[in-house]
């Protein structure tokens, strides 16, 4: 049994699929590949704080909802306070390999402060990769810009195919020093996206479309919109669930955010056409760290004005060296348990505490998150994850949980088991009575292998004994 899927990184080593050099731009960076988000980290700076379009799913109070959740708000920074915040966090995080200007506007209505960035960094910390989330209106305009510079990663928000569906989505654009509303502006901001798209596959930059997903609005355009950027090149779509934002248009109209269920299975509808990701976390504007940690507040303003910091590209190199081997022998150990492929068998779902590092890690009651898997015969699949609060700050703060534990429960309750390094005695005896099994004989081994062991230990021979 290996990662089957493509959900999952697609093959056994999540890249292995393709070419040379692709593989090498995404082997390491933590969105582009769902493996590597378990070893490497990525970090946004919030540089670009105008916006030319309006969402209406955003509040512009805060950070772009193009990418981050919202009612987030980052702290802005100067394109000289970002990167020496950048290679600050470099030397502290030396895992973390990707840059990302995400907002907390759009980055190309900012353009100069954009490009500062970017060619500061590219200049003082040329091994870190560019990356770039756009609401895509200016795209073609930069992105020969962004060709030159590196930039290797675009990410365009795009969320409908037909003008009908985008126009429920925009109330205005602001395009060549004029504001278009309703129908104009959904042709022109559709028409600007998928030429963005395009403009960027023909120089070879990889493009991730990020899709945020209402049911009510754009549920039934998904699985065209995914074949669409799919046939026009595009690697990778991350289709978001729209996160309801106070004070927007949307929350004002009572439009509702998806269900997990919906997300899921508007993700099986789009799945056999285009490689999906999965494991997007929304960050802030400004997310330093792991994806799923944020490491934000180490490094604010206040704390970087007065580093002194040596950057030293030998040392990062070491730190991925290491990684690189712990990844191989990971890899190694998941292909002596391949197992061949039988009938499908029973799928089971099952839920994984882990802060990194891809192992099983990290206690029930200090988790931030699970990692969904579905488990079959045929291999195993990541879904996605599902944020939770810690119900666990200590003992005394453990006993006033109730209501966390409560509503963390119900977060899982359509999992069969769950796997973390430790599960204290109220938590196990709820879970167990909701029927879900709670597993920790697995503690600190690599997540497939604990969920391979898990699978034929608990739900193989089950069939067998039942059978
Ligand atoms: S918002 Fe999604 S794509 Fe962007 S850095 Fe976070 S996980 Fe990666």
């Amino acid at each position: 049994m290996g990662c089957s899927s493509k959900g999952c990184g697609t093959s056994i080593d999540g890249l292995s699929y393709l070419p040379e050099n692709i593989r090498e731009k995404v082997e390491n960076h933590p969105c582009y590949s769902q493996e590597a988000h378990h070893f490497y980290a990525r970090m946004h700076v919030a540089v670009a704080p105008a916006c030319n379009i309006q969402c209406n799913y955003c509040n512009r109070k805060y950070d772009c909802a193009n990418e981050s959740r919202p009612g987030v708000v980052s702290e802005l920074l100067t394109p000289e306070e970002a990167v020496k915040k950048v290679l600050a966090v470099a030397m502290e995080i030396p895992q973390m390999t990707v840059v990302g200007i995400a907002g907390p506007g759009d980055p190309l209505a900012n353009p100069d402060r954009t490009f500062r960035t970017f060619e500061l960094i590219k200049e003082k910390a040329p091994d870190i990769k560019l990356c770039l989330s756009t609401n895509g209106l200016r795209l073609t305009d930069f992105v020969d810009r962004i060709k030159d510079l590196g930039i290797d990663h675009v990410t365009i928000t795009i969320n409908a195919v037909t003008p009908e569906t985008a126009s429920k989505i925009y109330s205005w654009i602001f395009y060549n020093h004029k504001r278009y509303k309703g129908i104009e502006a959904a042709r022109i901001i559709l028409e600007k996206q998928y030429e963005g798209l395009q403009a960027c596959v023909e120089r070879g930059i990889l493009v991730k479309v990020n899709t945020v997903f209402a049911p009510e609005i754009n549920g039934e355009e998904l699985e065209e919109l995914s074949k669409k950027v799919r046939r026009m090149g595009a690697f990778l779509h991350n289709i978001m669930p729209y996160v309801e934002g106070e004070g927007t248009v949307y929350q004002k109209l009572g439009v509702r955010p998806p269900t997990p269920q919906e997300l899921k299975e508007v993700q099986e509808k789009c799945e056999p056409h285009m490689s999906l990701m999965r494991h997007c976390r929304q960050c802030r504007a400004d997310a330093v760290g792991l994806l799923g940690e944020d490491r934000g507040q180490e490094f604010t303003k206040d704390k970087i004005i007065h580093l002194q910091v040596n950057y030293s590209a030998e040392y990062r190199k070491s730190i991925h060296e290491e990684i690189e081997k712990e990844r191989a022998k990971l890899k190694k150990a998941r292909e002596l348990m391949a197992l061949p492929l039988e009938e499908e068998g029973k799928k089971v779902l099952v839920a994984v505490a882990s802060k990194g590092n891809m192992l099983v890690n990290e206690h029930f009651g200090t988790a931030h998150e699970f990692l969904i898997y579905e488990v079959s015969s045929q291999g195993i699949k990541f879904i996605h994850h599902r944020k939770v609060t810690p119900y666990c700050h200590g003992s005394i703060a453990c006993l006033e949980g109730g209501d966390i534990l409560e509503d963390t429960i119900s977060k899982l309750s359509d999992c069969e088991a769950i796997i973390a390094a430790k599960i204290g005695f109220e938590p196990r005896d709820l879970l167990e009575q909701k029927g879900i099994k709670c597993v920790e004989e697995f503690a600190y081994l690599p997540i497939p292998e604990a969920l391979t062991k898990y699978y034929e230990k608990y739900v193989l021979e089950k069939v067998k004994t039942e059978g």
